[in-house]
Order: structure tokens, then sequence, then C-alpha cells
């Protein structure tokens, strides 16, 4: 059935992209999924693959909405397209793709808050904005209450995407102490009347695991359900926040074969940092959909529970976790990863709930050798450090002239470390340099002392680089949200803040 989503542990349910993208979670907590990317089809030659095409980012991306959200008309997916990808973005190409030393380097930083997520976050507030007034799973007056876990990034740009968008709130869950400083204050001193923000005591898994029960409480569904208000996510796990994010693959594909660098068949391989498996997973499903992708490498830091699970065909959360310049990849549980196994399983939605089920009860589960050697085909994995990401951080201004982030430079660094296959590579830079900018500057040799604003000032003193102007602003802004609670009073804090923000 076209546009029909449904829960990864079990298919029984049945829901239109609509209702997916305003419930974000599925009943029996798992993830929605399609099985239409499974026979749906790019049609490569619409994408304006010619020299001086005028098909340009929104084109594709309202391609590649329709094919995977079809619930939405063209004309709400055109409306949607126009509206999150304008003025708010600061390079016209929205994604531009550009040289990186023999390699090509995809930044997905230009958007409001100078991080990959706005790509997604400008586009999800206006899909749920739509749903609200459309679909037949809304009823009239209803209200959406957005929870998000972020180890970041997510929090600040699903603050600006859905501040002061009608019928709905958002409350952003951090963890204290575990984000760099200038991540805090971009979230702590955000506008709007429908925002909230905390800090948990935590790391982002336990803030994400909050979160979930938070989902799962029967009770407070009910007793919001009785304001009109349901609970969503803006968290990778709601697939509004996915769709948005493949269709960056497809154009930076279609920006290296416009010049003339790769064939019109030509596959082409991705090096991801990863966390949370959901940038990597919209690049798995462009690949399902028929772009030309080779392989996708997962690029992890210390935390490198995905590098071993592919290796082994284990995932075992039950390590320890370690803080790293990365921050927003500090993550033990990928929560995509269940629908990559959803996918490669042939959608064998018992076998998906029973590894989530040993996951939830032992911390850890093992991935039938058939299914592996299936998700081995298309993905390969590499772990870095600390010290070989600075490392990377000072290769890429030293040698290249680009200033990157601590993420980026994870990717750098594994990419710098892989065989390569002989086809062209693409390095996805997911946040700017200057949201890091202490961290930046040591891996560039300047002296350490430095936090926040005089950090940011160093770094552009010492490059002649400019600071974005939104985070170059956060100096002079009030701070709003100083507040911490701990795991266990999250579904509390949630009704409260319901209570005030859409009373
Ligand atoms: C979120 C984030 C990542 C990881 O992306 P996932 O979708 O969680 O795998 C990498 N880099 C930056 C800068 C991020 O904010």
């Amino acid at each position: 059935m076209a546009g029909r989503y449904h829960s990864t542990r079990g298919a029984g349910v049945v829901v239109d992209a609509k209702a997916a993208i305003l419930e974000g979670l599925a009943a029996d907590g798992g993830l929605f999924v399609s099985d239409d990317v499974l026979d749906a089809h790019l049609d490569l030659a619409a994408l304006g693959l010619e020299a001086n095409s005028e098909v340009d980012y929104l084109a594709h991306a309202r391609q590649v909405l329709s094919l995977l959200i079809p619930a939405y008309t063209s004309e709400e997916i055109e409306r949607a397209v126009a509206s999150a990808y304008g003025a708010s973005f600061s390079d016209p190409k929205i994604t531009p793709l550009t040289p990186f030393g023999c390699d090509w380097r995809l930044e997905l930083f230009h958007g409001p808050t100078c991080a990959f997520k706005d790509v997604a976050l400008q586009m999800l507030p206006r899909l749920v904005e739509i749903a609200l007034a459309t679909s037949d799973a809304a009823t009239a007056g209803e209200r959406v209450l957005i929870l998000t876990a972020t180890s970041g990034d997510t929090g600040k740009a699903a603050l600006a995407g859905f501040a002061d968008v009608d019928r709905t709130a958002i409350v952003v869950f951090y963890p204290e102490g575990l984000v760099s400083d200038v991540q805090r204050l971009q979230m702590v001193t955000q506008p709007g009347a429908n925002v909230g923000v905390t800090a948990v005591a935590g790391t982002f898994d336990d803030v994400q695991t909050a979160v979930k029960r938070v989902f799962s409480d029967r009770a407070l569904e009910a007793r919001l359900a009785e304001r009109g208000i349901t609970l969503s996510s803006a968290n990778s796990i709601n697939v509004g926040r996915l769709v948005p994010q493949v269709v960056y693959y497809v154009d930076a594909w279609c920006q290296l074969v416009r010049a003339g660098k790769v064939g019109a068949d030509e596959e082409i391989d991705f090096f991801v940092p990863t966390g949370n498996f959901g940038d990597i997973l919209a690049g798995y499903l462009a690949k399902r959909l028929g772009l030309p992708v080779g392989r996708l490498c997962i690029c992890s830091n210390a935390n490198d529970v995905l590098v071993d699970f592919l290796a082994t065909g284990v995932y075992d959360r039950r390590r320890e976790f370690k803080k790293s310049i990365s921050p927003s990849m500090d993550i033990l549980v990928s929560s995509n990863l269940e629908r990559l196994l959803y996918y490669e399983s042939d959608g064998d939605c018992e076998l998906v709930a029973s590894l989530m089920a040993d996951l939830a009860e032992k911390g850890c589960y093992t991935v039938p050798e058939r299914v592996m050697e299936r998700i081995r085909a298309t993905f390969t994995a590499g772990r870095t450090d600390d010290d070989a990401t600075r490392a990377a951080i000072k290769r890429a201004w030293e040698e290249d002239g680009i200033l990157i982030d601590p993420h980026t430079g994870v990717g750098a660094s594994v990419m710098a470390a892989s065989e390569p296959e002989g086809r062209s590579r693409v390095l996805l830079s997911t946040a700017s340099p200057f949201k890091f900018p202490a961290d930046v500057l040591l891996a560039l040799g300047a002296p350490e002392e430095r936090s926040g604003f005089a950090a940011m000032e160093a770094l552009a003193r010492l490059t002649g680089v400019e600071p974005p102007a939104e985070l170059a602003a956060l100096a002079d802004a009030a701070v709003r949200f100083d507040g911490a609670i701990a795991p266990a009073d999250a579904v509390a804090f949630v009704e409260a803040e319901a209570e005030r923000l859409l009373p």
C-alpha cells in the first residue's frame, strides 16, 4: 500500500505519513517504517544532471518527499519545501559540495543553528503544521507537544524550527555538563512563547531513555489527550526528521554529476560522523531509492559501539560512556539502527521486536549472520579518538585551508585512514567549527584557557574566518532557562510544561 507506515516491531497497525509524523514513535515503542522505499524509485533523469541545470535543491526535495511521504499533496510539499529552504539558510545551494583534499565535503551547516539538523528541523515543523490542519488523525483543535532529547545540536535546531509555530509547543532535554558552552547558550537563550528547555542529570542515553519513558506513559497520554494535546518527537526517530535528510545525499550526487566529476551512473561513497544513526540511515534510504551509492562509512569517536557491532554482529551497550570533543556523537544506543535491522531482515518485525527486548533487558543483542552479511555489503565503519580528531582538524586547516568542527574531524580522520576503493568520496560536514571553538583552537595548537565567546573570537582572529552571525549574537542574548531535573522527574516536568505552554 503506497505511503503506509507501521512499527518496526509489528505491521498490524498501519497509518499514513501524516499520522506517523504527528505520533513520532509507534505505540509499541517501535519506529515507524514504510515498505515503499523497497519499490519506489528516484527519477534520476528528472534531477537535472546536465551542467547549468536549473533543477535545484528544492526540486530534489520535492521529488524525495513525494516518494516517501505521499500522504502530503504535491501542493503541500511544495509549500513546506519553499518555506523550509528559504532565507533561513545562508547558502543558496542549501548544502553546497566543496573540494576537500582529493575528496569532497558536503557542507550541511548553513542553516539557522549551524548544524546539519537544521536541514530536517526547518522542514519538520511545516510537516507537523500541515498534518495538524489536514490529517484524518488530527481532531479539531488538537495540539502537539514536541519532546526532544538532545546530545547538543538537535535541541537548538528543533527550538528554532518550532518557536511560535501555531498549535505546537516544544520541550528540550539536554545532558547536564555534556554539551559545549555555545550549544548550551544557543538553547537556553531561545526566544518564543511556546518553548521550554531543561538540563537533565545524566548522559544523552539517560536523557533519551527518560524521554522514551514519557512517551510510553499511558496515564500521562490520557491526561494530555483530555486537553487535546498529543506528544510527538523531533528526534530522528520521527519520520519527518529522516525523510528531509535523504535529500542532501541525492543533491550531493547531482552536484558531482553536474560538475562532470562522476558519470551519471557512477556510484559514490559517503563518510558519515555517526551518533544516533539517523544521518547515515538517510543515506541508506537514498541508496534503496536507487541513488548510485557505493559504501556508507560509519565514522565513530571513542563511543565505538557501532564499529564493534559491524565487526561482530553483537550490539553491546554495556560499556563505559566516554566524553569526547565530538559530544553530539557521544551515544551508546543508536536508535535508528532499529530501522536498518527491519529493512535488512526483509521486514522481520518479530526479529526486530525480540532484539529490542534483548537490548532493554540485557543491554545487548546478537543479529543473525545472514542479516549482518547484507548490512556489511553496504556499510563499513571506522573509529577514531580525540587526538586523531584534533590532528585531522589541524591537517585540514594547514594543508587545505579548511576549518572543520570536531564531528567533521571524526569523519575526516576515519576517511584519511581508510583505503580508497576507486570511487569518489564525500565527507558529511555536520557542524560549524564555531559551535566548538575551544576544542578547535586547541586542535590548531592555540592555548587552551578560553571558553565560549572568548574562544569564538580567538578562533576568528587566528584563522581570519568569520563566525556565523547567529553564534556571534549569543554574546548579548539573555538566559531564559537555567533549570536542571533528575531523569525520574521527566514525566512531572513534561506535564507542568504542557500546562504552562499550552494552557
Ligand atoms: C547529531 C550530530 C551527529 C550525529 O548524527 P546522527 O544522526 O545522530 O548519527 C554528527 N555531528 C553533529 C554535529 C551532530 O549534531
